[in-house]
């Protein structure tokens, strides 16, 4: 156990049972989902209010050691990596859903509430926080708003700002800062500023949602093809004919092998790429839509065509989708995952290069879109204990997301930037552009002790 005057100030404060600081503790939290980045912290800590999440930031100030908050650690881009050491700070015991308030159609709870756990405490009453990432049995809603989290809801209903009234947040000084609820604008939008922020700016310790009312009619289809450019190119024939799915969701060959392998959804594992897609609305109107959608995907050469019957086959095509890390990770013992985005006329030639940077580069790459937005997930696996491997996935990730700027596109959709795309900030944004970032960055943490290390690379 290691006893730094640091870390007696942070037990005397949160109590010994908050303070991890033992190396065999503090390894669990030396790195995210991005396994392929480590960084021990100097102290692990886990607030049970936000009064404790000021007094902690404040003692961390008066040792200059930086602060990083963590929700559940599902961040896919090194979000919650202590650069350079630092304490990192896990909300998930400020775990209280605080209120639903149906009429207001908004619900208040504490950043560390799972978002599977508010959708399950929603559960029967018609309404629904609409962002939900595929990450949404582990990760939180405080995570959910740094990293503006989306998911396969993002194309009808958009990802977390749109669905995001207001915050508490505790600010790099240690004070606490209330925004919202936000009913209209008047003044900056700060809470457009703190979302997304990935925890530089503030660490956000309250959340007020808003509700909105679950869709009760859908029709989910099933479309399978030979090809993944031809599964792209009905995509593209869906949304070009005016239609809103509220999911498009897209799995190449490998990806939906992988799912079958593992979870037997009865998928044709001969196919090219498979694309499950929802629409959801009225009753009146939807079965025209859907016989739309089929059209749409008969003329992009699909070789199959099926529509879920039975609410049980919707719930499987909805887990295929959601199962497919579960899959990955009975490949390999590690992948790195990029979400790039290209525009949407351009994701049947962006997921052509990113098979053809596989093949090059001789680096195994499995793929998922959310096909609608032109956001896909480039997954690719390897060995960690095989340091040629890893270096071939990480030249293999860096110029898939290369291209992915190349094509007018970005590189993060919703996982965000952290460590792990720092270093390609520079292609996206001119100096001026980054230069005005990180000024607003200062104005809110101007000695850099908030996540530093992270979102914005330093001035050169
Ligand atoms: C299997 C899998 C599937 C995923 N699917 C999706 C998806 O569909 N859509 C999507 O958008 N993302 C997805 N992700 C990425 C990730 O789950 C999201 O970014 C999620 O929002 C992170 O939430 P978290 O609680 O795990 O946050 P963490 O991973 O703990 O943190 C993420 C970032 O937010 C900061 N942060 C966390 N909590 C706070 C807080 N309270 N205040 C300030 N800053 C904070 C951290 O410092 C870090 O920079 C997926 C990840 C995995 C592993």
């Amino acid at each position: 156990m290691l006893y730094t005057p640091l870390v007696s100030d942070l037990r005397a404060c949160l109590g010994a049972d908050n303070v991890l600081s033992a190396p065999s503790e503090l390894a669990v939290y030396e790195c995210d989902a991005a396994t392929v980045q480590r960084v021990r912290p100097t102290a692990v800590i886990f607030p049970r209010s936000t009064g404790q999440v000021v007094d902690t930031v404040k003692i961390c100030n008066s040792y200059c050691v930086p602060v990083v908050p963590r929700g559940a650690g599902t961040s896919l881009a090194g979000g919650c990596l202590p650069v350079g050491g630092g304490v990192v700070l896990v909300l998930t015991r400020m775990n209280r859903i605080l209120e639903i308030n149906l009429r207001d159609r908004m619900a208040v709870v504490e950043a560390g509430v799972q978002n599977l756990r508010l959708a399950q405490a929603l559960a029967g009453a018609g309404y629904r926080f609409a962002p939900d990432p595929t990450s949404q049995r582990a990760s939180t809603i405080g995570g959910n708003v740094a990293t503006n989290a989306g998911g396969p809801h993002s194309l009808k209903y958009g990802s977390t700002a749109q669905h995001v009234l207001g915050v508490e947040a505790v600010l790099a000084d240690g004070s606490a800062m209330r925004i919202g609820p936000v009913l209209g604008p008047a003044g900056l939008n700060l809470l457009g500023l703190l979302v997304g922020s990935e925890g530089t700016l503030g660490i956000v310790t309250k959340v007020w949602v808003r509700l909105t009312p679950c869709p009760r009619n859908y029709r989910t289809v099933r479309a399978v093809f030979h090809r993944l450019e031809d599964a792209a190119q009905a995509a593209g024939r869906i949304l070009a004919a005016g239609i809103v799915p509220s999911a498009l969701e897209l799995m190449d060959h490998g990806m939906l092998a992988a799912v079958e392998e593992a979870f037997h959804f009865s998928l044709p594992r001969e196919a090219g790429a498979l694309l499950m897609i929802e629409v959801d609305g009225l009753n009146a109107g939807l079965d025209q839509v859907q016989s739309q959608i089929e059209e749409c995907c008969r003329q992009a050469n699909a070789s199959e065509i099926h529509q879920a019957k039975t609410p049980a086959e919707r719930e499987d095509l909805w887990q295929c989708c959601k199962l497919t890390a579960g899959a990955t990770g009975r490949l390999c013992p590690s992948y790195i995952l990029h979400d790039g985005v290209a525009p949407r006329s351009r994701l049947p030639r962006i997921l052509q290069r990113v098979a053809e940077i596989g093949r090059n580069r001789q680096v195994r790459i499995l793929t998922v879109a959310h096909a609608g937005s032109g956001n896909f997930h480039a997954i690719l696996p390897f060995d960690e204990q095989d340091r040629t491997e890893v270096d071939r996935a990480e030249a293999a990730g860096r110029e898939l997301l290369e291209e992915c700027i190349a094509c007018g596109g970005s590189i993060s959709a919703e996982h965000g930037i952290g460590t792990r795309k720092l270093a390609l900030m520079e292609r996206l944004w001119t100096a001026a552009e980054l230069e005005a970032m990180r000024r607003i960055r200062e104005s809110f943490d101007p000695a850099g002790l908030l996540n530093t290390g992270k979102l914005l690379p330093n001035r050169p």
